[in-house]
């Protein structure tokens, strides 16, 4: 056995003897079956169920993942190439968990785990020709990819020193602090000394330094002091809810609560206790929240509570600092680990409880690709753990609810905040008539009051850019995406109008492109411009806007957030981003610039995001001493979920969307998957769209299946980056039928390679 430099484990035995191990490997391609290979002996010890192995594919060489030893084959096998791992990145009982979830949302295995690992890990190969000295051209492999170990020069100082060696100034101090305080890593001695790597090397050579490599972590919070808080007594319905947690942590069982605690009402605080608890006894905790919810300051809130090592997965970390912060995990470093939805397959073992915070958000939902529910799978993972599992939010999605009552999960209330501190009052102003005015007179007068008495505001607007289209007052031309069914958003700032869905973009007319009028019109507002029209309604208001155009690049975003936390905005104008989880006790007024755009989406769910949606952004609103306000501007002030949430009543809302979900046959009283096909030829889209349709209620016969199958039909976006799309939707009783209708279908439907077919179980976003 040899290791390679890049930490390849390669066979070195000539000759073999004994019959080969046989092994079961998944690949990651979009293919459903395993396939099996040869260990040669020599490997065998190391080719264990969970590490990676390089193996022959085709004429390709690929990574692929051990998930089995098998006793024979019955094929013809192929041998590995080298095994990948020193030790193996999932366990048996991850495998299981990852198996489950290729399963369940029919997706293949090696894609799956994948997925699950953290990205640019794997090594393939490509092939390209060389010259070779002579001038022929030779075809040939070459591996790309491979381990991100980061690794650094450590210091200390020789023993003895060098005789003779007289040192001064910097190299003097460098050697005399490694003689008194031991090895050091060459970044701490560029920073205390200002010692760059000519000086290091230098000593190293003269003999006054000794160097050694050593694998170093990136951590993106290296740099942040942590002070520990002091936990509050908790009020009598968190003291409640954290003794039915605690009591379900004790037994160690498979536990899942609901809990529906109110914008303010601690419950992070509930799970930071109930964290508290499981890590005393030995256990471990993962934390799921929205991506946009996963900020510094929650982190902080964890850091300062938690002695205990604490890992963060979010899309923010470069490939390097995810993979450090994965390893720390897999090597049972941390007890805590914190991420956004992917953080699900986290390498965490012991798990004793899975919080799932704001379990209503849609971000939870992976919908390219691997399509699974974050949300969801915490339930299957806590199950397999025998782990407690807590769905937190102030406004659960109505299938939660549906659960708590039918006993599914446990129920925990929290009927409202901490300290007694009072809901926000709240105002619904009819916009209807007055489509013109960002603001209404109202709101701007609230605005003024909230800047006079020195209270922060939030303003919030679920659009980005300036205008949401242009339109020509001659013609009627209007300026829509070559690429997608949608019209073209202006960003003022950078002149250009954008695509929302694909980046497309061209420079802002002057004259309509069609008939060259320059009676243009830019109707619609977004976040652009009402940071525009606040800036210029309060000229000495410090405003700030965040959206995702202004919180690009590294730390953006949590300067924005800092900056409302410091006091030093008065006035934020953003998207749902601002909505989100935040606890800014400064915030004393919120304005809802429009709540009507996500209701009006041909999605069944709309009003659901739109109570969601409204009811967090005005949680926050009130949340320190002063008593908050909330003015919503709309076009629906009588639609229900709009005023349901001015009133604050969950319940009412509940009851009267579970009555419309009853009617029209949506979850929680079916089961839904869709399937969609797309291409870059409408008619061949349609065409193959039609043969699905067949292809299924051909299988439903054969299988006496009642799941209903609906469509053909064009999707609401009917084209998106150039693909053409046409939706099938099934709708089912039971879980069990729904799937052994999508499996036989999916075993039989084989497309032309210009049709792509997607499955979606338990689809979320319906457009
Ligand atoms: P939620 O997650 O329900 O919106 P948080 O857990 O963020 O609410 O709590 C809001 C604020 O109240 C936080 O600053 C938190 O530290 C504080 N808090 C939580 N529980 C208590 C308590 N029992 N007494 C006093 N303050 C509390
Ligand atoms: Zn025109
Ligand atoms: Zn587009």
């Amino acid at each position: 056995m040899t290791l390679s430099p890049a930490g390849l484990i390669i066979s070195s035995a000539m000759t073999e003897s004994k019959s080969p191990i046989i092994i079961e490997v998944a690949v990651p391609l979009p293919l459903d079956t395993t396939f099996h290979y040869a260990v040669p002996w020599s490997l065998a010890p190391f080719a264990a169920t969970g590490v990676r192995v390089l193996v022959p594919f085709g004429k390709r060489k690929l990574t692929g993942y051990v998930i089995a030893a098998v006793a024979e084959s019955g094929e013809e096998v192929r041998e590995i190439i080298a095994v990948l791992d020193q030790e193996p990145l999932f366990t048996v009982g991850e495998l299981e968990f990852l198996r489950w979830s290729a399963g369940y949302y029919l997706h293949p295995l090696g894609e799956v785990i994948k997925s699950a690992l953290p990205a640019g890990i794997n090594i393939t190969s490509r092939s390209r020709t060389r010259q070779k000295p002579d001038g022929a051209e030779v075809a040939e492999e070459v591996l790309t990819g491979g381990k991100r170990v980061k690794t650094e020069l450590f210091y200390r100082a020789a023993v003895p020193l060098p005789e003779g060696g007289k040192l001064r100034d910097k190299p003097a101090r460098i050697v005399a602090f490694l003689g008194a305080n031991g090895e050091a890593p060459a970044s701490l001695l560029r920073r205390e000394f200002g010692a760059d790597a000519a000086i290091l090397k230098r000593l190293n050579e003269k003999g006054f330094l000794a160097a050694t490599e050593r694998e170093v972590y990136r951590d993106p919070f290296r740099e942040e002091v942590f002070l520990r808080d002091t936990p509050p007594v908790l009020n009598y319905s968190q003291a409640e809810a954290f003794r039915q947690l605690a009591a379900a942590i004790k037994g160690r069982a498979f536990a899942p609560f609901l809990l529906h605690g109110v914008t303010g009402s601690g419950k992070t605080e509930v799970y930071l206790r109930a964290i508290a608890n499981v890590l005393d006894q030995g256990q471990t905790a993962l934390v799921l929240v929205p991506e946009i919810a996963l900020t510094p300051q929650l982190v902080r809130r964890f850091k300062c509570r938690f002695t205990c090592g604490i890992a963060v997965l979010h899309s923010g970390l470069s490939d390097g600092e995810r993979f450090d912060e994965w390893r720390r995990i897999r090597r049972g470093e941390v007890s805590v680990a914190i991420g956004a939805r992917s953080a699900i397959f986290a390498p965490l073992e012991r798990i004793g409880v899975i919080v799932v915070d704001e379990e209503h958000d849609a971000s939870y939902k992976q919908s390219e690709g691997f399509r699974y529910n974050a949300r969801d799978l915490a339930l299957v993972r806590g199950k397999m753990e025998r782990a407690c599992v807590i769905l937190g939010s102030a406004t659960p999605l109505v299938t939660s609810y549906h659960a708590a009552q039918a006993g599914k999960l446990g129920t925990l209330h929290l009927p409202s905040r901490v300290r007694n501190l009072p809901m926000p009052t709240v105002m619904l102003l009819d916009a209807r008539r007055k489509k013109n005015e960002t603001f209404l007179p109202e709101l701007a007068a609230a605005l003024g009051e909230n800047l006079a008495a020195g209270g922060q505001t939030l303003l919030f607007l679920n659009r980005r850019g300036f205008a949401t289209f242009l339109i020509c007052n001659d013609c009627g031309h209007v300026l829509r995406c070559p690429n997608c069914s949608i019209t073209l958003t202006y960003h003022q700032r950078r002149g250009r109008h954008f695509c929302h869905y694909c980046d497309f973009s061209i420079p802002a007319p002057s004259v309509c492109p069609e008939c060259e009028s320059p009676e243009i019109i830019l109707l619609g507002r977004g976040t652009e411009r009402v940071e525009e029209e606040v800036k210029g309604l309060f000229p000495e208001a410090r405003v700030s806007r965040m959206d995702r155009d202004t919180t690009t690049g590294r730390g953006g975003h949590a300067r924005v957030l800092k900056g409302v936390e410091e006091g030093s905005i008065d006035i934020l104008v953003g998207t749902q981003m601002i909505a989100k989880g935040h606890d800014f006790p400064g915030v004393t007024l919120v304005g809802v610039i429009s709540a009507d755009a996500t209701l009006n989406l041909p999605d069944f769910r709309s009003g659901e995001r739109t109570f969601q949606l409204v009811s967090q952004v005005m949680g926050r609103a009130g949340r320190g001493d002063a008593p908050g306000k909330v003015l919503i501007q709309t076009l629906a002030p009588d639609h229900y979920a709009i005023s349901r949430a001015a009133a604050h009543d969950f319940e009412g809302f509940y009851a009267e969307e579970l009555e419309s979900r009853r009617e029209a046959g949506y979850p929680p009283f079916a089961y839904l998957a869709a399937i969609t096909l797309s291409g870059n030829a409408a008619p061949v889209v349609e065409k193959w769209a039609e043969e699905a349709a067949k292809l299924l209620r051909l299988v439903k016969r054969e299988q006496r299946s009642r799941v209903e199958v609906l469509g053909p039909v064009t999707a609401p976006l009917g084209k998106i980056r150039g693909r053409f799309r046409w939706q099938l939707l099934l709708k089912s009783a039971g879980r069990t039928e729904l799937h052994r209708l999508l499996a036989g279908f999916r075993g039989k439907f084989k497309t032309p390679a210009v049709v792509r077919t997607n499955i979606d179980v338990d689809p979320v976003d319906m457009l």
